[in-house]
């Protein structure tokens, strides 16, 4: 143990804060991925130490979390609003911007939202609530998601130094949802498409960067909780050294064999 906290991966809280923000600007990045940035004077303070930070985005989906998203604390039905959690993806304090990638995946109070955004309009964010920061203490990260974990992978990897190793295998709908990504380190993404690959065969077969390696896994609740398995039953990796995090869930009417 060490008292350092440069040493070890730590968790740091924030105070958590209700910001009512304003839409600066739309950007299609791919045909399923829309990066909505925000600004206004509610964003000052606004603090993410970590790239897989997370704020919940609030929205109203009746009159009575209306009522709560508008008297935040009154809130005496006991009803809140409907809540999403997203990544910060890029925070600019001079220009007051932050940027949030969405996944436009047709259904949901969240991507629903960001389909029909337009300049003008507000959203509201909270947190994020904490931190936890992986210092750079590894030789080789291994960074697997989807389409919802490539905020926090392309912000993980501009952040790392150039004397690191990045393996990212990253699960996308087509090959047209492949967005550029670039890192100081030295960088290889493999892209797995959806319905032509399948993402755990491919992790079965992957060699594993050398040195001491961070492992990061962010995908579908079922597939998280597989690939995870995998990654320590089968290839090794350390569980103390590993995150591995469902970013969303798919409904068993989504799909009768989830
Ligand atoms: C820590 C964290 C960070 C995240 N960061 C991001 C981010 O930066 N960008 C981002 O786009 N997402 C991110 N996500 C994922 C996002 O929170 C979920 O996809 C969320 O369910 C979207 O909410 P919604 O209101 O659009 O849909 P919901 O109301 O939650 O779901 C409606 C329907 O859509 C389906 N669905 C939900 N998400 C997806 C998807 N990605 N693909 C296909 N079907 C889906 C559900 O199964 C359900 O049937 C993050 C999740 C976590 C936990």
């Amino acid at each position: 143990m060490t008292d350092n906290p440069n040493a070890t991966i730590h968790r740091v809280n924030h105070e958590i804060k209700r910001r009512c923000l304003q839409v600066l600007r739309v950007t299609d990045l791919t045909p399923r991925m829309r990066r909505i940035t925000l600004g206004g004077p509610e964003l000052s303070g606004f603090l993410s130490m970590a790239s897989d930070d997370h704020i919940k985005l609030l929205f109203a989906c009746s009159p009575q979390e209306q009522a709560a998203l508008n008297n935040p604390g009154l809130d005496p039905s006991g009803v809140k609003p409907t809540m999403r959690e997203y990544t910060p993806r890029r925070i600019d304090d001079v220009a007051g911007e932050l940027d949030i990638d969405f996944v436009l995946h047709g259904d949901g109070p969240a991507s629903t939202w960001a389909a029909q955004a337009t300049v003008g309009q507000t959203l509201n964010i909270a947190g994020p609530r904490s931190s936890m920061v992986v210092p750079d203490i590894f030789d080789s990260y291994l960074l697997i998601g989807d389409e919802t974990a490539i905020p926090a992978i392309a912000r993980r990897l501009e952040e790392l130094p150039a004397t690191r190793n990045a393996l990212v295998v990253i699960e996308v709908e087509n090959a047209l949802e492949q967005q550029p990504l670039t890192s100081p380190a030295n960088l290889q993404i493999i892209w797995v498409q959806r319905h032509q690959q399948d993402l755990l065969e491919v992790l079965k077969h992957l060699p594993l960067p050398a040195g001491e390696l961070y492992t990061w896994v962010a995908l579908e609740k079922a597939l998280t909780r597989q690939a995870k398995r995998l990654l320590v039953e089968d290839k090794g990796v350390q569980e103390d050294r590993l995150k591995a995090v469902a970013y969303w869930r798919l409904n068993e009417d989504d799909n009768d064999n989830a």
